[in-house]
């Protein structure tokens, strides 16, 4: 489970970031949702680890893991990572790759096993990433993100380098995947459709702040104001 309250960060003077509270439950995917340059990148950098916040706690698991001046470094958050430049190690494996951030190597086999078996991927295990497509390497991408068993996966645009038939299919599998897994999932997205098709829950941001949360038929039925209104309203 993940708890972000009151997350405030500021670029040059200008807050990109403002007031932002959320939590994730496990097993549910909840889509940050909102417009270019509102924020949604930085807030995940700031839960991920890899940016600092000016004010406001992380929590993970009830644990504090950061409060903006002590922090838990990246690698010790049990936070999974996806991001759109997801790029594979070029010079591992598919099982090299997937098995990476794994410390116990007595069991890494069997993990990356399960998981290429999961992501449909079994048959490729030996390959390099550079002999497979965008849709396979974004397949084990997934795979190795999830290898570590992370409680929280955050995933920032992780499909937007796939053409429309491809990314539908990778989508329904990946939610597939995510919830066989058991993990709570922040998703970010600028794209309507696509948090109306994945979300548990939306929380719809703008401005550094989020302005709106709950389910996507409901935020789709009754926006909280003309903007989320006209944001909704080109939905492919
Ligand atoms: P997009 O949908 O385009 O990815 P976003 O919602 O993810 O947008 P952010 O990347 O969080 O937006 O950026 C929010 C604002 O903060 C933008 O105006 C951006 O230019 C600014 N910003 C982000 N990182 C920095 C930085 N390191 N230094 C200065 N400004 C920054
Ligand atoms: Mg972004």
């Amino acid at each position: 489970r993940l708890e972000i309250r009151q997350i405030s960060r500021s670029f040059d003077g200008r807050r990109v970031v403002d007031d932002v509270s959320l939590s994730i439950q496990p097993g549910q995917v909840t889509c940050l949702l909102g417009p270019s340059g509102c924020g949604k990148s930085t807030t995940l950098r700031i839960i991920a680890g890899v940016e600092r916040q000016d004010s406001g706690e992380v929590l993970v698991d009830g644990q504090l893991i950061s409060d903006g001046v002590h922090a838990v470094p990246p690698e010790g958050r049990g936070i999974g990572l996806m991001f759109q430049d997801f790029a594979l190690f070029p010079h591992l494996s598919v099982m090299g790759n997937v098995a990476f951030g794994l410390s116990d190597k007595s069991k890494a086999r069997a993990r990356v096993e399960e998981l290429l078996a999961r992501v449909g991927m079994s048959r490729h295990i030996d390959r390099f990433p550079h002999e497979l497509s965008g849709g396979e390497q974004q397949r084990v991408a997934l795979a190795r993100a999830l290898a570590p068993r992370p409680h929280i996966m955050l995933m920032d645009e992780p499909f937007s380098g796939l053409d429309d038939r491809l990314r539908d299919d990778i989508r329904d599998e990946t939610l597939a995947v995510l919830k066989a897994e058991e993990t709570a999932v922040l998703l970010v997205t600028h794209e309507p459709g696509e948090a109306m098709r994945m979300a548990d829950e939306i929380a719809l941001m703008r401005d550094g702040r989020i302005v709106q949360r709950g389910a996507p038929y409901h935020i789709y039925n009754a926006p909280a104001d003309r903007a989320a209104a006209a944001f909704f309203s080109d939905i492919n």
